[in-house]
């Protein structure tokens, strides 16, 4: 449990740093095209036709032209780095999956064209209790009761056998052939992925925070 807080927190602490120096490397990239003369910054408002708005102009299509397709490109990047390990097959994401979303709700969504959804109930059932779960990751449910996540569900799979293996392995939705899909997801430590989230969970951080931050300037930039 203590090793699994630790992660969360730590994670916590490196997202604020690299969301700090995301914002000053965004506002030094932002400073370099601006146009001399211009008085005020990217968010005040300036007469159309002039340089104040062009820069803001100029500004908006580095945000979508060439920061979040750097952005999208990285993303990609890690993904692919992804192939280089392999599941160990310790089976905890197939015992335990969490979800945001009850079985009621789930289904909703499956009938909405929610491809995940549609997957997620192909595979998985609900947990009779809680208590269920904790006995499969006792960690991870003591980490979210103290991180006060009482909103999740907890769901495993009826095709996992007593000796913890797929008994319907060649048709694994893709969810399953995915998972973990992004380095930020908590895994178990004898996780075979467990060495990719560490190396690209920096990166990774750094790409979410810099989504947020250029949403946040699209949306603040007065054009
Ligand atoms: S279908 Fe197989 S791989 Fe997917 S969760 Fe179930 S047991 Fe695991
Ligand atoms: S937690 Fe990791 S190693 Fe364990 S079954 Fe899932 S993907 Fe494989």
């Amino acid at each position: 449990m203590k090793d699994l807080n630790s992660i969360l927190d730590n994670q916590r602490a490196k997202f604020r740093e690299v969301f700090k120096y995301s914002v000053n490397e965004l506002q030094k990239r932002i400073d370099e095209i601006k146009p001399s003369g211009v008085e005020g910054d990217i968010f005040s408002e300036f007469p159309t036709e002039s340089s104040g708005r062009k820069w803001q102009t100029d500004v908006l299509n580095m945000l979508e032209n060439d920061i979040s397709k750097d952005i999208y490109l990285k993303f990609n990047e890690i993904l692919a780095e992804r192939k280089n390990y392999h599941c160990n097959c310790c089976a905890t994401c197939c015992n335990l999956a969490c979800s945001e979303f009850s079985p009621d709700e789930l289904k909703s969504r499956a009938e909405n064209g929610d491809n995940f959804a549609k997957q997620f109930l192909s595979i998985f059932v609900p947990y009779k209790t809680k208590e269920e779960a904790r006995k499969v990751y006792p960690e991870y449910i003591a980490l979210l009761e103290q991180n006060k996540e009482d909103d999740v569900y907890f769901y495993h799979c009826p095709k996992l056998t007593a000796d913890k293996k797929c008994s319907d392995y060649e048709n694994r939705p893709q969810i399953c052939r995915d998972f973990p899909d992004n380095p930020l997801t908590l895994l178990p430590s004898v996780c075979g992925f467990c060495e990719w989230k560490n190396e690209n969970e920096q990166m990774t951080l750094l790409l979410h925070a810099m989504i947020e931050i250029v949403e946040y300037y699209k949306e603040k930039i007065p054009v």
